[in-house]
């Protein structure tokens, strides 16, 4: 599968590793959009919640509290953004599901419909 979070978790491609069990992996994103920008991903390859099955829905809680309990060994102690982008209109560009952790700054929020 041309997938190049998939040859991230097969360490088929470098990455900057902050945590990685069975389930999951998270590294920092190449492109960051803020001081601290991590990506989390399941290491279960599905595109979309849409296509998760009961163990990928499991595994999105614990990963969800991976990340609590990581926040301050990442940096994120004063808070962080997590995001998700589906599909087309949110610009995803990687189909491997994979949630954004983002902070290390005050984030400031954005009105989308100004764009
Ligand atoms: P999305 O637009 O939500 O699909 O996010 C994909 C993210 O993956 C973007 O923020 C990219 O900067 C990031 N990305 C793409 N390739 C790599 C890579 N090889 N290593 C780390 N992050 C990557």
């Amino acid at each position: 599968m041309d997938c190049i979070f998939c040859k991230i978790i097969k360490g088929e491609i470098p990455s900057k590793k902050h945590y990685e069990d069975d389930r999951m992996l998270i590294f920092e994103d190449v492109s960051p959009k803020a001081n601290l920008h991590y990506l989390a991903v399941p290491k279960h390859h599905y595109a979309t919640i849409d296509n998760m099955n009961e163990q990928d829905q499991e595994d999105i809680g614990y990963i969800l509290k991976k990340i609590a309990d990581l926040k301050d060994m990442l940096g994120l102690t004063n808070g962080y953004r997590l995001t998700i982008n589906q599909g087309e209109s949110a610009g995803q560009t990687v189909h491997h599901l994979h949630i954004h952790i983002m902070g290390g700054q005050n984030l400031g929020w954005t009105d989308f419909r100004k764009q």
